[in-house]
């Protein structure tokens, strides 16, 4: 490597356009330039590791640097770097790997659709569910109902479901076929006094005045996530999926798991479907089906959809979308791996075990402190929402500075966290130990302490 290490700094804000950061944070505080990975822990350019609390973005579920990953991936590239499934076209271990994840999916699934991101993987539904409807006669069957708080992607399509507001300006789509319905956000929505069960009754009752005052027949699907990662770590309250999933079904609207961050053992089951008991329609999912060692996405598809999609194909004809990595090799290679290893690795215990005792040490640790709010999730994936006024649930004002605060603490400790607001995040590597789980919340503990 040829870059200048006391230069890089300087170098990348003269050259790179960060994806989601702000300009004037960059400028402030410079980046921290990452060059290797080993387990739980990534290493920045001056030799200094961190504990990597998020495994990259919700991906590296494997931990770093795992040689039966990059070796697979190192074969398939010298064998057949790349070729692709469009007109008729296939690929030994695409193949492969198509059956490897369908006899892995939560409920029956009779197709998987490859693509390279979460995001491209959520347009992919959307089109479905439209191809479907069009396919048995209910065109007009077209509307998205998404969450707020839901993060389904950043594409012009993807970022307009997603119920993040600073995602939309100035990119919603201006005749988007979208409709949002609340936030299952038991801590902040829920009125005083509420249990979860009557929460999530109060949710059902909102989204069927939704769907009356919208028209059943104008809308083709519902999008959730099992678990809302990047809306601020919402997991449904007690009950929702029982409540909304008979009312999707009483007017024929299909359910879209998205699993891009559950899927994959994140949650303590393989799939956030199984957590909840749910039997999706459409499952997409991304991330963890290569650990983050490669671009890719899949797409499952049921038995209901395919049958339409099938017994009208000599209609159809041609089915009018696919990305140039739709069927990559390598990213097939890598997932075939990586699920190897999930089982190999004894994941799903893993994440069982590691989330009871990361739950409780930050319940020990932070659970008393004034200014912690919430410690909320399922398996591995864990937020501490803070606050000004515990009683009252008052947040800080200037939303995510006290969120960054802590976050640049915990970085100065050497561990990885990331804020979303002011709540703060953990989904490590699903191969993390107990020890490494005590050390995360040892070092988050005072990072807390010595900002609040
Ligand atoms: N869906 C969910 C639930 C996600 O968390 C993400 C990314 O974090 C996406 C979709 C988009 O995935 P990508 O960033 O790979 O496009």
């Amino acid at each position: 490597m040829t870059l200048d290490i006391q230069l890089a700094g300087r170098i990348d804000q003269q050259s790179l356009f960060h994806p989601f950061t702000a300009i004037t944070d960059l400028k402030a505080d410079g980046p921290t330039v990452i060059s290797s990975g080993k387990g739980v822990r990534i290493t920045d350019i001056h030799g200094q590791e961190y504990l990597d609390g998020m495994a990259g973005l919700w991906c590296v579920n494997l931990g770093y640097g795992r040689e039966e990953i990059t070796e697979a991936m190192a074969e398939q590239s010298r064998k057949l770097s790349f070729f692709h499934a469009f007109n008729g076209m296939s690929i030994d271990v695409t193949i492969e790997c198509a059956e490897a994840l369908l006899k892995r999916a939560p409920v029956p699934m009779a197709r998987v659709f490859f693509g390279a991101s979460g995001s491209d993987a959520n347009e992919t539904q959307a089109k479905l569910v439209w191809y479907y409807n069009q396919l048995r006669g209910k065109p007009e069957k077209k509307k998205l109902i998404c969450r707020w708080n839901s993060y389904h992607g950043s594409g012009v399509l993807t970022a307009s479901m997603t119920g993040l507001p600073g995602m939309h300006a100035p990119f919603l789509l201006p005749m988007g076929p979208i409709v949002h319905t609340d936030a299952p956000y038991y801590y902040r929505k829920a009125p005083e006094g509420m249990s979860e069960r009557e929460f999530s009754r109060h949710l059902a009752r909102e989204l069927e005045a939704l769907i009356a005052r919208e028209g059943a027949d104008t809308i083709g699907a519902f999008f959730a996530e099992a678990v809302m990662g990047a809306g601020g770590l919402i997991p449904p309250p007690e009950g929702y999926f029982e409540e909304i999933v008979p009312i999707l079904r009483a007017n024929d609207i299909l359910l879209v798991m998205d699993e891009v961050v559950s899927g994959y053992g994140r949650l303590g089951t393989y799939w956030g479907s199984q957590t909840y008991g749910l039997e999706p329609d459409l499952i997409t999912s991304a991330k963890g089906v290569t650990s983050g060692y490669f671009p890719m996405s899949a797409c499952f598809i049921s038995p209901k959809v395919w049958d339409v999609i099938e017994s009208n194909a000599e209609r159809a004809g041609l089915f009018g979308h696919g990305y140039t990595y739709s069927a990559h090799p390598v990213g097939a290679a890598a997932a075939l791996a990586a699920l190897r290893l999930i089982d190999e690795d004894n994941v799903l215990a893993n994440v069982q075990e590691q989330s009871d005792h990361l739950f409780s040490s930050l319940r020990a640790r932070l659970g008393d402190h004034w200014a912690v709010g919430d410690i909320r999730g399922k398996g591995l994936m864990i937020g501490v929402e803070l606050v000004k006024d515990r009683a009252t649930k008052e947040a800080f004002p200037m939303a995510n500075r006290t969120g960054r605060q802590v976050l640049k603490a915990a970085a100065k400790r050497s561990l990885i966290t990331r804020a979303l607001g002011d709540t703060l995040v953990f989904a490590p590597p699903l191969v993390i130990n107990r020890a490494e789980v005590d050390e995360l919340v040892e070092k988050f503990g005072d990072a807390v302490e010595a900002v609040l």
